[in-house]
């Protein structure tokens, strides 16, 4: 379906209530969710515009990142939303915070492993694609019968757990959470409360901005222990010391020998259930290698969720092909996003859009439910093929599989932030080979 424009003119306002209606009676009848708050806050805390992010990118400052990462109020970027859809690749965030920072020292340092763990997981997504969303190992503790569903209250914010509710309140409100936040929230949701992680993995997932399948379902594993060597827990004290109050009095304010013994088993001292010896490995090539062909001579180009940008180079390397910009529609009915989180990539693709249309070319906003719509673009704009920029989502790789059957496809390759072969057992596997490889690149 092609996006109408008008239904996205202003990118502070939520449009999801005009989309809604927009769709009703059609095969997309119910893309957008019912009872929930407006999305306003979240186009406020994030604008969706590639002028904000890149103003976002140009503000930040990496001085005193190491020290402060972990407090609730440090000095993060909150740029993760703009790099999950592709404003920035991680490479283009990395380059750029370098050439600023003008200097190697800890705060760039721990600022470029950051960057390395999104790249480690996309690395794992596209080695083992939806496995992600199973165990990947057992528990590392004795675990007992889990609670079904969500913890009651969760939705609302009103779970009766002080600080559970306050990290809540703000991801339901901005679709944001610090990276310490989703830790705590996901311990208490996995270990404290006794829910499945997957939940978690599915309530997280469709709150955030900036969700993806690697870096929510493996860090949900991580802290799970389903792709650890221990279980991650915190304690009260813990939560104090970085910033979140709210919490005294409640089972999990007390020592870690207590926590150990009320939630893990007591294993903490005679060690937990070792990990298997299963090691999973980055993958070499894209899914469909045939598709990395050079382009026909009047091509179209494709951008996907995974490239929401003019800084794409596929545009730079053909400066006059009208642009067809899509989001999946059969993946959001899948995934059933928030409504800030359908808000946010539905603005930031139209706000692309109008950047190409300023700039001279044609373009078009598609909510994709069949290849078909691609190819009678191709055809209304009397291209041949198409061009597309590299992705890392094996879904998006299908799409344009399918799409080849009856359009040419070629698909631009991207330099990644890392190109190495290595386990991906653990961070610090993928990392030890990856990190002289990013040093090198940007001179470091
Ligand atoms: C349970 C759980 C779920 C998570 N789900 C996601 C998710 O769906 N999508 C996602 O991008 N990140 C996820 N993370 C990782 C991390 O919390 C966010 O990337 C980070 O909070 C982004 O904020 P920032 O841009 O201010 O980070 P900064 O500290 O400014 O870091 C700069 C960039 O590095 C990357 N980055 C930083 N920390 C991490 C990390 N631990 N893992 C991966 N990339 C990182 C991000 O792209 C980020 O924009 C999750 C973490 C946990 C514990």
């Amino acid at each position: 379906m092609r996006v109408p424009s008008h239904l996205l003119n202003d990118p502070a306002s939520d449009p999801t209530s005009d989309l809604a209606n927009h769709l009703l009676g059609t095969a997309l009848t119910g893309l957008v969710p019912t009872g929930e708050p407006e999305a306003s806050a979240a186009m406020a805390a994030f604008p969706p515009t590639l002028s904000a992010a890149e103003q976002r990118l140009a503000d930040f400052r990496l001085s005193g990142y190491a020290r402060t990462r972990n407090h609730l109020e440090g000095n993060v970027s909150r740029l993760s939303p703009y790099v999950t859809w592709g404003v920035f690749t991680p490479r283009e965030l990395l380059g750029d915070v370098t050439a600023r920072h003008g200097r190697r020292d800890n705060d760039l340092s721990k600022f470029t492993a950051e960057v390395g763990w999104k790249a480690y997981f996309r690395e794992v997504f596209r080695a083992l694609g939806a496995r992600v969303y199973t165990s990947l190992e057992p528990y590392k503790y004795p675990r007992g019968p889990e609670q079904e569903g969500w913890p009651g209250g969760i939705e609302d914010g009103k779970t009766g757990v002080a600080c559970i509710d306050t990290l809540t309140n703000t991801l339901l409100d901005t679709g944001y959470l610090h990276n310490h936040g989703r830790m705590w929230l996901a311990a208490w949701w996995t270990h404290y409360a006794r829910h499945s992680w997957q939940e978690g993995e599915r309530f997280l997932y469709r709150h955030l901005l900036d969700g993806e399948p690697g870096p929510n379902a493996v860090s949900w594993q991580w802290v799970a222990s389903t792709f650890a060597h221990k279980p991650y827990a915190f304690n009260v004290d813990n939560m104090r010391r970085f910033g979140l109050e709210g919490c005294d009095g409640s089972p999990f304010d007390v020592s870690y020998e207590t926590l150990d013994t009320h939630f893990f088993g007591g294993y903490r001292e005679g060690g937990y259930a070792p990990r298997p010896d299963t090691q999973p490995r980055t993958v070499a090539g894209p899914p469909f290698p045939q598709l990395l062909r050079p382009s026909n001579s009047a091509p179209m180009i494709v951008l996907h969720a995974e490239r929401l940008s003019t800084r794409a180079a596929t545009l730079a390397a053909f400066p006059s092909a009208p642009v067809a910009v899509y989001l999946d529609a059969r993946r959001l009915m899948h995934e059933q996003p928030s409504r800030k989180r359908l808000a946010f990539a539905l603005h930031l693709a139209q706000d692309l859009v109008r950047n190409l249309e300023e700039s001279g070319r044609q373009a078009a906003l598609f909510l994709l439910e069949d290849e078909q719509e691609l190819v009678q673009q191709a055809h209304a704009w009397q291209r041949d093929g198409a061009v597309v920029p590299d992705s890392w989502h094996p879904g998006t790789w299908r799409t344009l599989q399918r799409l080849d059957e009856h359009l040419p496809v070629s698909v631009q390759p991207d330099t990644p932030l890392a190109e190495v072969n290595a386990s991906l057992r653990s961070f610090s596997a993928y990392w030890r080979k990856a990190e002289p490889q990013v040093l090198s690149r940007f001179a470091l």
